[in-house]
């Protein structure tokens, strides 16, 4: 069997993530190893570690890009946090909520879910109500754009419910994360996990997290071992702090670090209130161009998340539309992403994350839809 080498044409990702990256970001990975505790590599980690503060907007000093996707990210603030027994507030409207529910479940939980339909955002008199029946509840945790609908919920309202109800938060911002506002410090979120695929324009495989005092005090009071050795922050602390003294606990992805730092490096240069607007921007006028193709958005207005389209295909697209997006793949190399679930066959979801949030993607994309219905 001859293996030949692996060249993959270069695809234009406008799906739910990965999206495309920087060319900057693509050369870093390509410089020399050096090992993971190397003085330099130190260095490296505490750079990423301010900066990922600067993307976050807080102070948190455990604030650090677990080695493992967003997924791990969800995993790692549920198990630090919820002990056997916990009641934990969760919001549900879309594929990532239900996930946040089957981690409470597996940590011995009892999860309390407050239910929206899919493309809505969390209703937060809902949540109002169940803090309200539920005085003993310890978290409140939803997910702050919903990539599965293109939604955007109001955390900063919803933190504010919990805390004045004595509740941490745990807060997915797995795409929200340089897309839209973060104010970490600002909405007093305790536990926050991200994913370096999205709008970071980082290849997958790191997952930015920070915690609050509140929740590393929860860590530390804990009455039981959290079940998963690779998330216990107690450990994993150890690496990703301190000074120049770190223990080994596992081996980083180093390459993959260079990366994160190269793609925050650009977040920091461009400003982040510049790459929210940038964001902003180029949805608008896809919302302009689709429009005009006779399509319609799945989300209101006021909930709709500039960086994940949720576009609702009209009847007579819908036998079609498998056919449409392996068209635009094949023909166009435009990756565009399908409904999921209860939405699957229903919309498109129209990613513009990072580096492809920009008018020359939109342009192709509308023009390309255009060319293939
Ligand atoms: C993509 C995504 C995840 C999972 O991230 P992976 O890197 O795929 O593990 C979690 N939550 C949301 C909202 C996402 O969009």
């Amino acid at each position: 069997m001859n293996y030949k080498p692996f060249d993959p044409v270069h695809r234009i990702l406008m799906g739910p993530g990965p999206s495309n990256i920087d060319p900057r970001v693509m050369k870093s990975m390509s410089k020399n190893l050096i090992g993971h505790l190397d003085p330099e590599f130190i260095k490296l980690m505490n750079d990423i570690k301010g900066l990922l503060r600067y993307a976050f907007k807080t102070n948190n000093e455990l604030t650090f890009p677990l080695s493992a996707p967003g997924s791990a990210g969800m995993e790692t603030c549920f198990v630090n946090l919820v002990e056997p027994g916990d009641k934990i507030i969760v919001c549900i409207n879309g594929v990532f909520g239900g996930r946040m529910k089957e981690n409470i479940e597996r940590c011995g939980g009892y999860p309390i879910v407050v239910e929206d339909k899919w493309g809505s955002p969390v209703d937060i008199n809902k949540v109002e109500t169940a803090l309200r029946h539920n005085p003993d509840a310890k978290i409140l945790a939803f997910v702050h754009a919903e990539t599965s609908t293109g939604v955007c919920s109001d955390a900063k309202e919803l933190s504010n419910l919990a805390k004045s109800n004595n509740c941490l938060t745990i807060m997915d911002s797995v795409t929200s994360l340089a897309g839209i506002p973060i104010h970490l410090d600002d909405w007093k979120i305790d536990a926050v996990y991200s994913g370096s695929q999205k709008c970071l324009s980082c290849p997958p495989g790191l997952s930015p997290v920070s915690f609050s005092e509140d929740a590393l005090k929860i860590v530390k009071n804990r009455k039981t071992k959290v079940q998963s050795w690779f998330m216990d922050l107690s450990l994993v602390m150890q690496y990703w702090q301190g000074g120049s003294s770190r223990a080994y606990h596992h081996t980083a992805p180093i390459s993959a670090m260079y990366a994160l730092y190269e793609s925050l490096r650009i977040l920091k240069e461009e400003g982040l209130e510049n790459t929210w607007k940038r964001h902003e921007t180029a949805h608008l006028e896809l919302k302009r161009g689709i429009e005009n193709l006779g399509f319609s958005f799945l989300v209101d207005e006021e909930s709709r998340l500039p960086q994940l389209n949720a576009i609702l295909l009209p009847d007579k697209i819908k036998p079609y539309e498998a056919e449409i997006r392996s068209r635009l793949l094949k023909e166009y190399n435009l990756e565009i992403g399908a409904g999921l679930g209860a939405l699957s066959g229903k919309i498109w979801r129209i990613g513009l994350m990072g580096y492809g949030a920009s008018l020359n993607n939109v342009k192709t994309c509308v023009n390309a839809i255009k060319e293939v219905i």
